[in-house]
């Protein structure tokens, strides 16, 4: 094992340089009028050999050998380039949201190497989204305050992401500077078969809101609960029912628009 993962280590490293690595982009709907309000970037891998690697298979080892903050800056930089395209094909308003890790965040350059990728693509950080794991943000949570407050103060905007999987604590979402929550999708799972479910379900919501944070659902695949969740004002949905992650490019599109999402 220890001699695939010095393999795949120093793929990695040539991933990077030899662009292998793409973004797609998922979008993220406002359920009750339909319109995209964003689109979080993901990873994918194209390895020469392999096909395409998910990104949860190589970034925790990217992470524990050190070459996350460079995959980092990549996808920061890659979503500033893809920026205006995206922006002509889902309207200037939408959010851009990235994945951050656990050691970006304690990375002591992050923010001022984070500042840097927009200005040199003339990009405001209000437009870009970092999304942190409530475990990354668990890992050291005083670090994780600081960064996060000083990404914020930046305009950055910040949001939990998956929250309520895994060890997630009521109190997480409370400990930090954060815009946006979004929520796991496990909490979807038979979510209309299952009367508890959906008031665990609406708690989540609830506790967001109280919070004035934006809330986003994660893992809609079925137009019933797209329909369902329309009740929730304000509430935003991500997921395969409005389309997989997709290229940037106008031609590889593959995600029907979700117009269908505001005619109920
Ligand atoms: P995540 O941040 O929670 O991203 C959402 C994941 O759910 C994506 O998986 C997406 O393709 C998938 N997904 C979207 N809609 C649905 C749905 O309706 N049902 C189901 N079952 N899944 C759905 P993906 O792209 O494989 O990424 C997996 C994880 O890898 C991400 O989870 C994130 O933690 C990490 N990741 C992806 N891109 C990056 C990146 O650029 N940097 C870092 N640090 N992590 C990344
Ligand atoms: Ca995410
Ligand atoms: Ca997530």
């Amino acid at each position: 094992a220890y001699q695939e993962r010095l393999v795949l280590t120093r793929e990695l490293r040539d991933a990077v340089a030899a662009k292998e690595l793409t973004l797609f982009y998922q979008p993220v709907i406002n359920l009750q009028s339909g319109r995209i309000d964003g689109v979080e970037a993901l990873l994918r891998w194209e390895h020469s050999e392999f096909g395409r690697i998910p990104p949860d298979q190589w970034i925790p080892l990217a992470e524990e050998v050190g070459i996350i903050h460079q995959v980092t800056r990549w996808v920061l930089d890659r979503v500033c380039r893809d920026a205006s395209g995206l922006r002509a094909r889902y309207g200037d308003h939408i959010a851009i949201s990235v994945n951050i890790s656990a050691k970006d965040l304690a990375h002591p350059l992050f923010h001022e190497q984070a500042r840097a990728i927009l200005r040199r693509h003339h990009l405001l950080p209000r437009n870009i989204i970092l999304e942190i794991t409530e475990t990354a943000m668990m890992t050291d949570p005083e670090l994780a305050q600081h960064t996060i407050e000083i990404l914020s103060d930046m305009g950055f905007r910040i949001a939990l992401d998956d929250f309520g999987s895994g060890h997630s604590s009521l109190g997480t979402p409370a400990l930090f500077r954060l815009d946006e929550l979004k929520i796991d999708r496990s909490f979807l799972h038979n979510v209309l078969d299952y009367p508890a479910r959906q008031k665990i379900l609406k708690a989540a919501l609830e506790l967001g809101t109280a919070l004035d944070l934006d809330v986003v659902v994660e893992g809609v695949e079925e137009e019933a609960i797209a329909v369902w969740l329309q009740q929730f004002p304000g509430l935003q949905g991500q997921g395969y029912y409005w389309g997989q992650p997709a290229r940037a490019s106008l031609e590889s599109t593959g995600a029907p628009l979700p117009s269908h999402a505001s005619d109920h």
